[in-house]
């Protein structure tokens, strides 16, 4: 597809007709790449860990953390030179020989003691390195072994931009988890519920249904209401679909929904241990329902939301259909389901084609065209 704007610039760095085969470079340069930024933030993480990591994460860190970081910079260095003998484009190998020396030269420095001091301060490199490695191993390969769109590389145009959101989400992540916990928790000190007593997995279950019908309608609102969809439609302007798609999610957005979830959640008062469970089933469930994975799963349809589900939600036309994340017989119940029978939607983004705002810095600034 043809991109044309100021913001595809890093794009070209990482466009290729290169396949994404085995012996042409692409899979040590991807894992290469992955494994270098790895080991560069972990030798960030230990080299200012009070500034880079969080306090709560940072208590359970093994003593293998550097070590690991230095092998795993080898390794991306060795991959960094395979990929720059066999390919091309040398973007991925750059990344990953850059990086592994960044490691190397930042393990030089002394080692600093993390105080204990919980309190949430600074960036969280650690939740980006986490993030990085868990969802990259678990859905490159997916998306390349059963991909909806086969024709669709892994760089695709505008995943710069969505990597820009993913990489955010992670290292803000202590700001805007305060900012949504905090409604919810002076509402968990005065409720008189408790729903905590019930079994662990009744609470889950109560609370994925609790979760969703808020969602449905915040969501369904944010669709509506124009102040709330300037929000959203940056959500919405993704013209490709992929895991990381789904990251492109404003944070006022993000706040908004979370936020009120979260204080719906603490009200009924749930045990934190199921919250905690929640919040791991909905990033997990979030992030796989935008993959360009073309699975069909007609068993789990009726119950569960998936891709080609919400892939209907990002389709050109019709809009305003699929707004639940979890259960998608919410939609049927109010109205709004869309599913035709094996099919996928041809075109994703705003309605009509209109293009949205391009590019983190103007997404994030709501700046349109
Ligand atoms: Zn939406
Ligand atoms: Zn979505």
């Amino acid at each position: 597809m043809a991109h044309r704007n100021g913001s595809s610039w890093p794009h070209r760095w990482f466009v290729s007709d290169e396949p994404h085969r085995f012996g042409s470079g692409w899979i040590s340069g991807t894992i290469g790449a992955v494994l270098g930024l790895a080991a560069a933030g972990t030798a960030v993480c230990l080299a200012w860990p009070e500034m880079a990591t969080m306090a709560a994460l940072r208590a359970h860190w093994p003593d293998w953390v550097r070590p690991a970081a230095l092998a795993a910079a080898a390794v991306a260095f060795g991959l960094g030179v395979v990929s720059g003998c066999l390919r091309r484009r040398k973007t991925l190998a750059v990344i990953a020989l850059g990086s592994a020396l960044a490691t190397f030269a930042l393990s030089a420095l002394p080692p600093r003691e993390a105080g204990t001091d919980p309190a949430p301060r600074g960036l969280a490199i650690d939740a980006f390195v986490l993030n990085l490695l868990a969802y990259s191993a678990v859905f490159v390969p997916l998306e390349r072994l059963w991909p909806r769109r086969a024709d669709q590389p892994t760089f695709r145009p505008e995943w710069w931009t969505d990597f820009a959101w993913f990489v955010a989400s992670a290292v803000f992540v202590q700001l805007t988890t305060f900012l949504t916990l905090a409604p919810g928790q002076m509402l968990a000190a005065v409720t008189p519920l408790a729903l905590a007593s019930l079994p662990f997995v009744l609470q889950l279950a109560l609370v994925v249904v609790v979760a969703d019908v808020l969602q449905y309608w915040i969501h369904r609102t944010c669709h509506r209401v124009p102040l709330l969809w300037r929000f959203h439609e940056v959500h919405h302007s993704a013209t490709t679909m992929d895991w990381l798609a789904g990251s492109r999610l404003h944070v006022v957005d993000a706040l908004l929904t979370r936020g009120l979830v979260y204080a719906a959640i603490a009200l009924l008062g749930f045990d934190l241990r199921v919250v905690a469970a929640y919040l791991v089933l909905v990033a997990a469930q979030a992030t796989f329902v935008h993959a360009n994975v073309g699975w069909r799963l007609g068993w789990l349809e009726p119950f569960a939301v998936t891709p080609r589900f919400h892939h209907w939600h990002h389709a050109e036309s019709p809009i305003d259909v699929n707004f639940a994340i979890h259960l998608p017989w919410l939609d049927r119940l109010f109205g709004t389901w869309h599913l035709p029978h094996a099919t996928w939607p041809e075109r994703y983004g705003l309605a009509d084609g209109r293009p949205g705002p391009r590019g983190f810095w103007r997404q994030l600034l709501l700046l349109r065209r």
